[in-house]
């Protein structure tokens, strides 16, 4: 892609300085970067003095047997403790840590008082159940505050969680109990989604009679919808059953700082899920600091709400261990953004006066879509940052975000990280940085990012490529679960001694990083690369587009040929004229080599739960192909109807 068209997108000159207000008061300051680039372990080994140690490490970083990094290692801590009792301790168990939205309308609120009290009784239960140190629990729960005790419970025994999105099938739950060999399954009758009663445990039920998970002993089940749920006695127990009558006061054991804390699997927009290891002391001093930093968390005033599934990466270190760590107030919702209505977040926000928003670009876009008037309805006023995470934001969708929810005086930080990452690693600080619609821009202190070309040499400021880490970090994965050689092939091998995180990104003129999408979704046309996050950006920037997703298609011309998939915006027509206004457009914005062969006006887009696109699967359509993997797709009827679609669709030739 020509400089010149990417200019048009990146447009440098819209900056966005902090608030002078949020400036003053930072948590973190320009400095920061200072101090972690002139002893970058010095500013680690300081950052982990935000926990409390029963054994205070000596050691930062062991990384005599790359890429096997230990961080903290003569450490010893227990996590839950430092998420929970330490605030307690502290003078502040009457802070709620947690208020719960229920999607029926039902709420609560845990006090930290309380909520240790839970985790201790969760505690003492898994123990009766025989879950032992070093035991894995898998959870399969609806966002309900148990979700959050039940990881801290296993937290709190040195027993390694294994948390599966609710919306997953049975296959796709079965596959995960078998690969981190499960002995414990703590899920729900059912949650509530879309307005309906959903039911969890016959997915259970049914994956337990797949091969390789005869090794789980019991089902340990929260009552959340009260429908009828077929029972195995003997493994079976109601959560209340047995958690009700523990003891509330639980000794917590230290851990060493390496000791695992859950095994998570990526979304799978890519292919076959991977089980990512993370560990103790590491991961908790970074999910901590870069919450206490990203959104200048003040934990007496601020009420955080991370809108994210406990079942992606960003429920486990923004929902449940950083904002717990840091003594957060936060929010937890359990149902979908159009539940009972389309205002419903923006209800949220106003009932608790959510001050810190942290969402993904597809809901933002799913937003715009519905109309600028539905959150005008509501009063946001107490917003003072929002975060994005989880895609690239297009600069369309970030401009509203700030202007529409953000009233136009809210920094936006969109965070750039991964399963793999465990915690966030580029991102504006928004004390600090003048931010820019649709970058994520610059490493945090102590991370260490850049831009490379094939081989190996960094681009130019102004120069594209594939983002690497070029030092380890204190979240970083320590392994794939039970497979050394694939961590060591799909993350080292690439490039050496560099981390390769899979995605493209490109270096502006001012040398900060703007990620392009997975290094796999970069199409080739007629000798050209162009990136299918330039192109959906292009689409998304015209006022009848809501969303786009790009895929390269074989073509016996060209290689490949664009073929985009468009929601419309809520009054947009789909009429003769329209392709054309689309194809026309993009070729303006990007140049004419950028113009999509095919434009088809969609309802839906095939999604994870974590509202990724799954371009694979358009490209199978794209493609005339046999669909692909559909389990961790929401809705896989979505695939149906769009290629219902093909036939019709519009295409030309020049
Ligand atoms: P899989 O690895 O199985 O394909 P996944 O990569 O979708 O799944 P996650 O670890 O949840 O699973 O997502 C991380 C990816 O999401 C990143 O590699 C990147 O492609 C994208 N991403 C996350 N945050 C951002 C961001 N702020 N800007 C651009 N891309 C982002
Ligand atoms: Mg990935």
């Amino acid at each position: 892609m020509s400089n010149k068209s990417l200019a048009n997108l990146m447009s440098e000159e819209r900056r966005f300085p902090p608030p002078a207000e949020l400036a003053a008061h930072a948590n973190v300051t320009e400095s920061a970067y200072a101090a972690a680039e002139a002893d970058r372990l010095g500013f680690w080994a300081e950052q982990a003095r935000r926990l409390s140690w029963s054994t205070e490490p000596t050691e930062t970083l062991d990384w005599s047997n790359p890429p096997f990094a230990k961080w903290f290692a003569d450490g010893k801590l227990n996590v839950a403790y430092n998420c929970v009792d330490r605030h307690v301790e502290a003078g502040n168990g009457d802070r709620v840590a947690v208020h719960f939205e229920g999607e029926p309308g039902d709420s609560r609120s845990l006090t930290y008082a309380e909520l240790q009290r839970e985790v201790s009784r969760a505690a003492h239960a898994l123990t009766e159940l025989g879950v032992n140190k070093g035991d894995r629990v898998a959870v399969y729960l609806p966002m309900i505050p148990e979700a959050v005790i039940a990881m801290l419970a296993c937290a709190r025994i040195g027993a390694p969680h294994s948390v599966v999105f609710g919306g997953f099938s049975a296959d796709a739950l079965a596959t995960r109990i078998r690969d981190a060999d499960a002995r414990v399954i703590i899920t729900a009758d059912g949650g509530y989604r879309r307005g309906k009663a959903t039911a969890l445990k016959p997915a259970v039920d049914e994956a337990l009679t797949r091969p390789g998970t005869e090794n789980v002993r019991s089902v340990l089940v929260v009552r959340r919808t009260e429908q009828d749920t077929d029972w195995t006695e003997g493994r079976d127990v109601w959560w209340h059953d047995i958690v009700d009558r523990q003891p509330a006061e639980h000794t917590p054991e230290a851990f060493d700082a390496e000791h695992p804390l859950f095994i998570l699997y990526t979304s799978g927009t890519t292919g076959n899920p991977k089980g990512i290891l993370h560990t103790s002391g590491g991961y908790l001093t970074q999910t901590a600091y870069t919450h206490h930093a990203v959104f200048d968390l003040k934990p007496e005033s601020d009420v955080y709400w991370c809108t994210a599934d406990v079942g992606w990466v960003t429920g486990h270190s923004y929902i449940v261990y950083g904002p717990l760590a840091n003594g957060a107030t936060s929010v937890l919702y359990e149902g979908t953004p159009d539940s009972p209505h389309k205002g419903r977040w923006w209800e949220i926000v106003q009932k608790y006066g959510v001050t810190l928003l942290y969402t993904a670009p597809t809901a933002i876009r799913a937003c715009m879509k519905w109309g600028d008037d539905i959150p005008a309805r509501f009063d946001l006023s107490s917003l003072r940052i929002l975060g994005s995470v989880g895609e690239p934001i297009n600069p369309e969708a970030w401009i509203w975000y700030r202007e529409n929810i953000g009233a136009g005086r809210t920094p936006v930080v969109d965070t750039w990280w991964q399963t793999e990452t465990g915690a966030m690693m580029i991102s504006p600080l928004p004390g600090v940085t003048a931010t820019k619609p649709g970058s994520a821009q610059v490493p945090l202190p102590g991370i260490s990012a850049t831009v490379i070309d094939d081989e190996a040499n960094e681009v130019p400021d102004g120069g594209g490529g594939y983002l690497v880490l070029t030092e380890p970090w204190p979240s970083m994965l320590r392994t794939i679960w039970g497979d050394d050689q694939r961590f060591r092939d799909t993350y080292w091998a690439r490039f050496e001694h560099r981390y390769f995180a899979g995605d493209g990104a490109k270096k502006d003129q001012d040398g900060d990083i703007w990620l392009l999408g997975r290094v796999d979704d970069v199409m080739l046309v007629s000798g050209h690369n162009i990136s299918t996050t330039e192109v959906e950006s292009a689409l998304v920037s015209h006022p009848k587009v809501a969303e786009a997703a790009v895929v390269g298609a074989t073509d016996p011309q060209t290689t490949q040929s664009i073929c985009a998939f468009v929601i419309l915006r809520g009054t947009a027509k789909e009429d003769d004229g329209l392709v054309e206004e689309l194809r026309a457009h993009v070729s303006k914005q990007l140049g004419p080599i950028a113009k999509p062969k095919r434009i088809l006006p969609v309802a839906e887009l095939p999604k994870t739960r974590s509202g990724k696109i799954m371009r694979r699967l358009l490209r199978d359509v794209a493609e005339n192909r046999q669909l692909g993997d559909v389990t961790t797709l929401t809705d896989s009827s979505v695939m149906d109807l769009i290629q219902t679609k093909l036939p019709g669709a519009a295409s030309s030739d020049d």
